[in-house]
């Protein structure tokens, strides 16, 4: 009989939860411990500090960057920007990263990196400063490159950083024709993707989509099938979060509730996430919004308000098991790293609630960034081959079903019809078939093992055993 995880009274630190993760899935595995251990440890973690000049002052960052496995390469794996950075943070997110991308199939190995600093406390001239410093430091180390290590945006850094890191890797490798590839995120006027800013949000609303889609899991937690009317709490409003409430609302969904680390909003009859943030930005807090009915200082109150989802979307360790008791929400869809402890994940869902795991839910943003970088070594859009060559035959083909039939479409018919795929549409197919395939793929592989308990631990077996594969395959050497 398969061992469950413990309800520690006392909460391990990150890497020790997904090592928990870890171990609880592999019982449901038939690979020999040397190979697990080999799979969970992290390989290269290189931790550096180095001098800034503020005024007349000289300030020390610390700094990491995790490679978590090398069973693919280049790894990939984005950069955060936070005073909570730290070792174990970035090894469990770089750990996180190596799954992820085995769950929805993206050749990667996992990576992390970050800067422990409050990106607030620094001016945009000092911020850049910084960002190239760090590019330079994994340069001298080999710790990025088209071929090698491959950053990306996360917490508390966007496209503005990947610019300055595409810019610093570039002039320090002059005439490395593949330079753009070593970090996606880019903006696209600097060899970024159409979609890539959206693409995390938008794959957490589809995995949202496709879970509620499941009449018969819907029918076991209390809950009507379809996203439409389906209310949502969301914890933080920045990239994930955003873009999340965003394609929620666009397919029907209604957003009740707003958390963000200066307090939460409140109203069951719905809240506009750009009149939320409009409001923030003319008054420098989400407080005080006129269309809340409540609204709390406390932020974590928020995420205990009446929903059907909660979508933890800011950091880690945000539901423990002080706080999930309190939770409302029949499905958690983790767009954060590791919102959910081991122990609150227990009780949750021996209450009967569903985790949508966050190695599979915020898996769109690394999906797209492949995208982005098949883009950069190719040197050329997605679609921009055969856009018109599409066009030219869906017109033939429109043309011969009208004389064939003599009847006419509508202009706006045609339109539909003939007209090719640009690089948005494709990229945002392929993001949605990804999220698609994977979300069944891991239901499927717990609802046929005995024993599997939650979602999070058959997205584990499902990625232990592909990464196992490619280690068995590549064998060892020397
Ligand atoms: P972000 O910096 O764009 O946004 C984070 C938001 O959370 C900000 O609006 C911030 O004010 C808010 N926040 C901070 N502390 C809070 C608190 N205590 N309560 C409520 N809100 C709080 O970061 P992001 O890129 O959206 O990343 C968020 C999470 O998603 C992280 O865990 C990150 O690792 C994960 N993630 C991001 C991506 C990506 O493509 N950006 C991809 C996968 C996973």
């Amino acid at each position: 009989m398969a061992k469950s995880i413990a309800n520690t009274a006392q909460e391990p630190h990150f890497f020790d939860d997904v090592s928990q993760f870890f171990d609880h899935a592999a019982q449901f595995t038939k690979h020999p411990k040397g190979l697990l251990d080999q799979i969970k440890t992290c390989n290269s973690i290189y931790r550096f500090s180095f001098p800034f000049r503020r005024g007349d002052q000289i300030e020390v960052i610390n700094a990491w960057r995790v490679e978590h496995s090398q069973h693919m390469s280049p790894t990939k794996g984005g950069i955060r920007y936070s005073e909570m950075v730290n070792e174990d943070e970035v090894m469990a997110l770089a750990a996180l990263m190596t799954y992820k991308c085995a769950i929805v199939n993206v050749p990667f190995g996992g990576a992390k990196g970050g800067i422990c600093i409050n990106p607030k406390n620094y001016s945009v001239n000092e911020l850049e400063t910084i960002t190239r410093r760090y590019t330079v430091e994994l340069i001298k180390k080999n710790f990025i490159g088209p071929a090698i290590d491959v950053p990306a945006p996360d917490y508390g850094t966007g496209e503005r950083e990947m610019s300055w890191i595409a810019d610093t890797y570039t002039t320090m490798n002059p005439g490395q024709l593949d330079s753009f590839g070593c970090v996606t995120g880019k903006p696209l006027s600097l060899h970024g993707i159409n979609g890539r800013r959206a693409a995390t949000g938008r794959g957490v609303a589809i995995a949202i989509r496709e879970c509620v889609d499941v009449a018969e899991d819907m029918k076991r937690i209390g809950l009507t099938p379809g996203i439409a009317g389906k209310r949502v709490i969301v914890q933080g409003l920045g990239n994930v979060g955003y873009n999340t409430v965003k394609v929620l609302l666009e397919f029907g969904a209604v957003v009740v509730g707003v958390c963000e680390y200066d307090g939460a909003l409140y109203n069951p009859d719905g809240l506009d996430p750009d009149a939320v943030l409009e409001h923030r930005k003319n008054t420098g807090s989400i407080l005080g919004y006129k269309k809340a009915t409540k609204e709390f200082r406390t932020p974590a109150e928020g995420l205990e308000q009446e929903c059907d989802i909660l979508v933890p979307a800011a950091l880690e360790n945000q539901l423990t098991e002080e706080n999930i008791g309190r939770i409302k929400a029949k499905i958690i869809a983790e767009g954060a790293n590791g919102p959910t402890t081991p122990g609150a994940e227990a009780m949750f869902v021996e209450k009967g609630g569903i985790i949508i795991p966050d190695m599979y839910c915020n898996a769109g943003g690394v999906t797209v960034s492949y995208f982005e970088w098949l883009k950069n070594l190719s040197h050329v859009a997605f679609g921009r081959m055969d856009k018109r060559y599409e066009e030219m035959a869906n017109l033939n083909l429109v043309n011969t079903v009208e004389a064939i039939t003599g009847k006419t479409l509508t202009p706006a018919q045609r339109m539909t019809i003939v007209k090719g795929a640009d690089e948005l549409e494709l990229v945002n197919s392929g993001l949605e078939d990804t999220m698609i395939r994977a979300y069944h793929e891991i239901r499927e592989t717990k609802n046929t093992n005995a024993g599997i308990d939650t979602l999070r631990t058959a997205a584990f077996v499902g990625a232990i055993n592909k990464i196992a594969v490619s280690y068995q395959n590549l064998g060892i050497w020397p």
